[in-house]
């Protein structure tokens, strides 16, 4: 053992190895020091532990280099989304297109006019820009953005009803991913949550009984991620505003996703969309600008003017302020919804979304032919399934949609792609491994065969 441990050579050795230096490129030489000492510590454990380790040079060299890749490799990186959600929460929400990612690049590169007006030639308005696009397109009096939607409800909350009753029904007191509980926050702004109704049946007089002269709002929660069904009742958006009319008492509704298209129109059923709501009389309302919209991570805040200017003079509003990335994503992903056909077009989100079942079978099978030309070791069959819109958008929707099933073990097959340089992942159905081809861009089949090919072969080897 002793023998062993002292021929394990020294950091020197490594460190000025040509060809863990080239790899390294312009990178700080911190992290090959690090992935040495990794190495040879690991090395040196093993030994002490028994195993029979030979601390050859060349062999200690080659893990240096695959440690040294992974120090090199940023941790958020490009993955195949092959499940079929659109809006996938942990996959990145919202993709974004080439345009826009182009223009991205040439304003972060450089300096902008983010907060200066040129006329003027001096200090502006960050968010003129926005305001236009999204008063045009909904008729809003005025307009808010923040970091995200999460962060509007809290905004909303702590700038209209800090200190008053806020009534809700006990229906829409939701959850949602990462610990956003309405409650919770509600209780965070300094509102006082006021319950209403049953679980299923929520009715207009529950709403009026609870209004006293502490109320300060009437609060409506788009139930994004489940749907009570059967024996239930709800009040729409549109009794509430008459409701809150008559009471002289605002009603904001938080829409969750929050489209501007009418989902209809790609076969799912009615759901309101953000013009809808904002016709239906509400004061405010909020929604995401990564889920249905298909821009970048941002919370909306729309409604009328007194409401507005309470909600941006808030200090929350600058605590939450968006970054200028955020910014240009929502204003070049914005300005196609005047022309919706643009929009379908050209926002990925509603791209993916409006895809023909003609045209996620085409990808399927070009996926199938450049495996079978690659002479892919397992069979692999087309099937048809559905697909989900996710982002806690229309829950219990589905879109039809064509997979590529891959006869292999599906754990150990989706263990293997996951551990991929570029990850695919995809879904386990019924025992079945599936590569849902509605997520899965044109550009990315070739790669994905390439990927697919590997992974198999090493399943296959075990
Ligand atoms: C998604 C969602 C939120 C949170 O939005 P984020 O943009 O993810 O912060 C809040 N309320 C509802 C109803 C939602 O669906």
């Amino acid at each position: 053992m002793k023998e062993l441990l002292k021929r394990i050579p020294k950091v020197d050795y490594f460190l000025n190895d040509k060809d863990l230096l080239f790899l390294l490129g312009d990178k700080p030489r911190y992290l090959l020091l690090k992935a040495i000492r990794d190495v040879l510590d690991e090395v040196r454990q093993d030994i002490l532990s028994g195993k029979k380790v030979e601390p050859e040079p060349d062999f200690l060299k080659e893990k240096i280099k695959q440690k040294l890749k992974g120090f090199l490799r940023p941790k958020l990186h490009r993955v195949i989304n092959a499940t079929g959600v659109v809006l996938h929460t942990n996959l990145g929400r919202a993709v974004i297109s080439e345009e826009v990612a182009e223009y991205l690049k040439e304003l972060i590169t450089g300096y902008s006019n983010l907060e200066y007006d040129l006329q003027k030639g001096r200090r502006g308005l960050r968010y003129r820009n926005l305001e236009w696009i999204l008063k045009e397109l909904t008729g809003a009096e005025d307009v808010c953005v923040v970091n995200n939607n999460a962060g509007a409800v809290l905004l909303v909350l702590s700038a209209l009803s800090k200190g008053k009753e806020v009534v809700v029904s006990r229906g829409e007191l939701i959850e949602i991913g990462g610990s956003f509980r309405i409650p919770e926050v509600m209780e965070q702004s300094g509102a006082i949550l006021k319950e209403v109704g049953t679980t299923n049946k929520t009715h207009l007089r529950d709403y009026e009984n609870a209004i006293s002269e502490n109320t300060g709002l009437l609060l409506k929660v788009h139930t994004s991620n489940y749907k009570i069904m059967g024996f239930t009742a709800s009040v729409s958006t549109e009794e509430l505003v008459r409701l809150g009319k008559k009471y002289g008492i605002p009603v904001y509704e938080d829409l969750g996703s929050g489209s501007f298209i009418d989902v209809r129109k790609i076969g799912l059923s009615y759901e309101p969309t953000v013009q809808d709501v904002l016709k239906a009389g509400v004061d405010v309302v909020s929604f995401s600008g990564d889920k249905l919209l298909g821009g970048a991570q941002a919370g909306i805040i729309l409604g009328k003017k007194q409401y507005l200017e309470r909600i941006k003079k808030h200090p929350l509003n600058r605590a939450l302020r968006i970054d200028k990335m955020t910014l240009a994503v929502l204003e070049n992903t914005l300005v196609y919804y005047l022309d919706e056909k643009l929009a379908f077009e050209k926002v990925p989100t509603w791209r993916l979304l409006s895809q023909t079942q003609e045209e996620i079978k085409r990808k399927a099978e070009k996926l199938i032919q450049l495996l079978k030309e690659k002479n892919f070791p397992a069979r692999i069959s087309l099937v048809q399934d559905t697909s989900e819109v996710g982002g806690g958008a229309l829950p219990t929707q589905q879109l039809p949609t064509w997979c590529v099933a891959v006869h292999l073990s599906p754990e150990r097959l989706d263990e293997v792609l996951r551990g991929q340089e570029i990850p695919v992942i995809g879904r386990i159905k019924n025992n079945l491994y599936l590569l849902d081809m509605r997520t899965v861009m044109p550009s990315e089949i070739s790669a994905l065969s390439e990927i697919l090919l590997k992974a198999a072969n090493s399943v296959k080897m075990v």
